[in-house]
């Protein structure tokens, strides 16, 4: 049997698409020939284009705020709609807030959980409810982060969120891998995107976050794609509940 990375034919949900790593997994999981459904607050332009002049997969915008559960049934149904089917769904949207423990407010504490988990919970419960009313296979993949294995300094919703979300994968995955769903979680080294603008713009974090990566620089996004598509194709199969880092070999160090 042939190993297959090919998505065509499949369906994918990707929020936080409109930038950054969510825009990178879109425009990956389209080349290898998904249908990809852009889900997010901000316009779609740039990634339909992108996708558009990628090649393979088409794509449909719908807008969802993620910090209330609102969009939920409306984020699949709308999909379903359009192509009669959800088969991959990229929990990818996420926020971050910085500012040491001592002074962290309820409202960094709550905006951070509410986007990163409890939507994500929710989102995904959803795309495995209509899956398992049809029986059929699927893929959830939830963009984690190094903050799922060390604790980070200044940004304690973060890091409660991604250790949060690497669990809740291993948790799905025991409840769902039985039923042909197969959730696993990638962790994002260091990137090039807003949500890192921060370190990059401080010479001394960035001298020092350089400094740890073996492979010598600041991820691109597009060096995420190859994770994703592996995770949402058939290659991945028999893949269940991982936390895979593509990180430069920051953990290794
Ligand atoms: P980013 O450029 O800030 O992208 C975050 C995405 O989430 C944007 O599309 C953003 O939309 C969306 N989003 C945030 N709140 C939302 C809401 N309420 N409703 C709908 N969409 C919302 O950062 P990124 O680096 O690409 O982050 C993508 C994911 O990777 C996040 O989960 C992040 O934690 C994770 N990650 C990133 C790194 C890194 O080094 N960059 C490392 C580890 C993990 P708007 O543009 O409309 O705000």
């Amino acid at each position: 049997m042939a190993v297959s990375f090919d998505l065509t034919g499949k369906t994918a949900i990707v929020t936080g698409a409109n930038t950054g790593l969510g825009q990178a997994i879109a425009v990956a999981l389209a080349g290898a020939g998904a249908d990809v459904a852009l889900v997010g607050r901000s316009s779609m332009a740039d990634t339909e284009a992108a996708v558009a002049k990628a090649g393979g997969g088409r794509s449909l915008s719908i807008q969802a705020d993620l910090s209330t559960l609102e969009p939920v049934e409306r984020v699949i149904s709308e999909t379903v709609d359009w192509t009669g089917r959800a088969d991959i769904l990229v929990n990818n949207a996420g926020i971050i807030r910085r500012a040491d423990a001592i002074d962290f407010t309820e409202a960094d504490w709550d905006a951070v959980m509410d986007v990163n988990l409890k939507t994500v919970f929710f989102l995904s419960q959803a795309f495995a409810r209509q899956l398992i009313g049809k029986g059929e296979r699927g893929k959830i993949i939830n963009i984690a982060s190094l903050l799922s294995f060390q604790g980070g300094i200044r940004i304690p919703s973060y890091t409660a969120s991604k250790s949060g979300l690497a669990g809740l994968t291993r948790l799905l995955a025991c409840e769902w891998a039985g039923k042909g769903i197969n959730v696993n979680a990638i962790a994002p080294g260091y990137f090039s995107t807003n949500n890192t603008e921060a370190l990059r713009n401080d010479p001394d974090r960035n001298a020092a976050i350089l400094g740890r990566i073996p492979a010598g620089h600041w991820g691109e996004p597009e060096e995420l794609g190859g994770a994703a598509v592996f995770l949402a194709a058939p290659a991945s199969d028999y893949v269940h509940g991982i936390v895979l880092p593509v990180d430069g070999g920051w953990l290794a160090r």
